[in-house]
């Protein structure tokens, strides 16, 4: 079995070449390391491996992971990427760097009441629903540009971009057309808010990140190529 460190240089290398193939910059495209489930100590391997972004799922889980390596390491930066609930919006509030899964203005408004004065603001990207009917989560592409003003006016968080979980799909084709959707919105979204700084496009996963690369992502989540199956029993 290979290593959390041999795979984050495995995945590093994939990304690179994913920006060499399209012609963009091979530092423009971020690896998020997804964590959930995982423990601690897989977390220190990555950590040791030079990795500073991690993903987390569950509230209870990040918050306690974050708490754990506040102690030693403030260099880290913690992303909520899990379906938000407007009951546990105020241990994210109040823990992590990034949410990337806003999708309602309920949730928007909460997040940033309770983000705490003494921290920067909270950074956000909306999750749009690139799959139709196919997906439950993400705002629709024809409600979007009305939800964005809305939270990009909010005062403790920050707007900075969109975030999207296509449909599975198993052809380059298919998964490009998703991404290149998302990062049109974007595009047009920008047009309509130029104060705000629509920089992130949080999109592709260990089996589509070279489509998504193709079509703009910034931020690749990726899970199981750098940790390891996981384990839910
Ligand atoms: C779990 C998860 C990932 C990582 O998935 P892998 O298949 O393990 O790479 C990425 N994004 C989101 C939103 C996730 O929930």
């Amino acid at each position: 079995m290979s290593s959390i460190k041999q795979n984050i240089t495995q995945v590093t290398r994939e990304i690179r070449q994913a920006c060499e193939k399209c012609g963009r910059d091979t530092d423009s495209v971020q690896l998020l390391a997804v964590s959930k489930t995982k423990p601690v100590s897989a977390i220190a391997e990555a950590i040791a491996a030079g990795q500073r972004a991690f993903g987390e799922n569950y509230v209870q889980e990040g918050v306690e992971k974050i708490q754990y390596f506040s102690q030693s390491d403030q260099t880290l930066v913690w992303h909520f990427i899990g379906p938000v609930q407007s009951n546990k919006t105020r241990p994210i509030a109040e823990h992590f760097d990034w949410v990337h899964s806003v999708d309602r203005l309920k949730i928007a408004r909460r997040l940033s009441d309770q983000r705490p004065a003494t921290l920067p603001l909270l950074k956000i990207l909306l999750q749009v629903n690139t799959s139709g009917e196919a997906s439950k989560s993400g705002v629709d592409f024809d409600q979007l540009a009305e939800l964005a003003a809305e939270v990009a006016a909010l005062p403790n968080i920050e707007l900075r971009g969109l975030m999207s979980i296509p449909e599975k799909a198993d052809d380059y084709a298919s998964q490009f057309q998703a991404f290149s959707a998302l990062a049109k919105a974007r595009d047009t979204l920008q047009q309509r808010l130029p104060q705000t700084r629509l920089d992130t496009l949080s999109m592709g996963m260990s089996g589509d990140m070279e489509a998504a690369v193709a079509a703009g992502s910034t931020m690749v989540r990726i899970g199981t190529a750098i940790f390891g199956a996981r384990d839910y029993s």
